[in-house]
């Protein structure tokens, strides 16, 4: 038998049999889970975090995907939402929430300011993107996002959680640490 002669055989000999079956794999079970629970830890430091605040109102409801449970600990959340301008002086404390996720986590960069550095791109004290200090997965432009667009950017991450592998054969760590080390 090969692999998947030996599951169609066992799969017709059960429905033979009149029992239900489902065949799929750990991987597409557990990303199915993973992708319909995503916590945000939100970092909100200005005008988009007011934005972002509207997701989790009765006309967004974001609940209906499962990303309510908004944290404030690192602790608890499985990706970081930034939504604001992010100065030099703060760089460090987002480094530092970042590094305080339980792995897998997951960057958003929220809005302009976050994306680029927005308005503010050309002031001395503004962080030209959050990427320029950690991993960024998704990207969400404008100024601020309507919270249509920061839906369909967790959206899109929801997407790239149920394409991975979670169970070895993950790339995603070492870009990961190879970022962080060029970026320390
Ligand atoms: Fe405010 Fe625009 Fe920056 Fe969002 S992108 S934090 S709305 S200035």
């Amino acid at each position: 038998w090969k692999d998947n002669e030996y599951i169609e055989h066992l799969v017709k000999e059960l429905r033979d049999n009149g029992t239900n079956v489902i065949v799929g794999t750990f991987d597409k079970l557990i990303n199915w889970g993973r992708s319909n629970s995503i916590w945000p830890l939100t970092f909100a430091t200005s005008c988009c975090g007011i934005e972002f605040i509207a997701l989790g109102a009765a006309r967004y409801d974001m609940a209906r995907f499962g990303w309510e449970v908004a944290r404030a600990s690192p602790r608890q959340a499985d990706f970081m939402m930034v939504a604001g301008t992010i100065v030099h002086r703060m760089a460090p404390v987002v480094r530092r929430l970042y590094d305080q996720l339980a792995e897998p986590k997951y960057v958003i960069a929220c809005g302009g300011c976050a994306v680029s550095g927005g308005p503010f791109k050309n002031s001395y004290h503004v962080v030209k993107g959050v990427g320029e200090i950690i991993p960024v997965d998704v990207y969400v432009p404008g100024c601020p996002p309507r919270p249509e667009a920061m839906i369909y950017g967790i959206m899109q991450l929801s997407r790239k959680i149920k394409v991975e592998k979670f169970f070895g054969g993950v790339n995603r760590q070492e870009k990961i640490n190879r970022f962080l080390n060029e970026h320390p």
